[in-house]
């Protein structure tokens, strides 16, 4: 079935959905996104994700032509349009047509387009066993500089570092801050336990704020798990017990290799193993 797309109102097929050459985020990455996932016939944490999107286009000056309450109508209408249930929904705002330069004061209205597909990031075999990652020589963009935090439609740090993977041979690659700690993964935020500790960079450290990540640290703190967003180095992946990713698109993945070191007993662990049927019970309930 050809798949219906959100743009600006309208429901279009596939194959007519398309973007104006002269709009900015194609010219120059200038527009913010999300990505959401619909589990039993529903958005998980679409609040945090609307807000979060609202956040990045506010810390752009991109005035969003809808509301939070709109916008929320209209992924849903999306998701009913294109017969989903259990759907992948990629939620995108571009600052819209203008002239050759790069003034975000020209173009004239922001292109809102909603894409409802589904998705299957790594194969299933790695959620069953665990996969191997590198470190990137590719260093996250500061959060002094293009902050992290904002989803843009940017992404060719974590594109240069995602190209490192590919020829790794590896399906993702963490990247280190400017300072050298961890930051996070390519599309993914990135856990270790250390006895029974759970530890994740701080915001700070320059990542996404993810909402699995936040979704796995309010898991492990009602399943009385001690948690704690701190600096990380290379020593602290390689030295870890357990180690495991975070995402909409990902769900929670185990690592069980890092730059070719096997992390714990190189099989997914018990906290990993906790954490995700706590997550997989949460996402049902919801
Ligand atoms: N970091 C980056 C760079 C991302 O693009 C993403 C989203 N794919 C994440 C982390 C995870 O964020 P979330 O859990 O909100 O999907």
């Amino acid at each position: 079935m050809e798949r219906l797309i959100w743009m600006n109102g309208q429901l279009v097929p596939a194959q007519q959905a398309k973007i104006d050459v002269w709009d900015h985020g194609v010219l120059y990455g200038d527009g913010v996104f999300e990505g959401l996932r619909q589990y039993h016939g529903r958005v998980f944490r679409k609040a945090a994700h609307l807000r979060r999107l609202f956040d990045s286009a506010r810390a752009l000056r991109l005035q969003l032509p809808y509301s939070l309450e709109q916008l929320s109508a209209a992924l849903d209408q999306t998701l009913a349009a294109n017969g989903l249930h259990e759907g992948y929904i990629r939620l995108v705002a571009t600052r819209g047509r203008s002239d050759l330069g790069i003034s975000p004061l020209n173009p004239s209205r922001p292109m809102v387009f909603i894409i409802a597909d589904t998705i299957q990031l790594y194969p299933q075999e790695m959620y069953h066993n665990g996969m191997a990652i590198i470190t990137a020589s590719t260093v996250r963009t500061g959060p002094h500089m293009l902050s992290p935090r904002i989803k843009s439609l940017n992404y060719l740090n974590n594109i240069m570092a995602k190209a490192e993977a590919c020829d790794a041979g590896v399906p993702e690659a963490v990247m280190l801050n400017h300072l050298g700690f961890v930051a996070e993964c390519t599309a993914d935020n990135i856990f270790i336990v250390r006895q029974g500790r759970l530890q994740t960079p701080g915001e700070e450290a320059g990542i996404l704020a993810g909402i699995t990540r936040g979704v796995v640290l309010d898991l492990a703190r009602a399943a009385g798990i001690a948690t704690a967003e701190c600096n990380l180095t290379r020593y602290d992946l390689y030295t870890a017990d357990e180690c495991f990713l975070t995402g909409t698109g990902a769900e929670i993945i185990a690592v069980t290799r890092i730059d070719q070191r096997l992390v714990g007993a190189g099989t997914v662990g018990p906290v990993t193993r906790q954490l995700t049927e706590a997550f997989q019970a949460l996402v049902r309930e919801e």
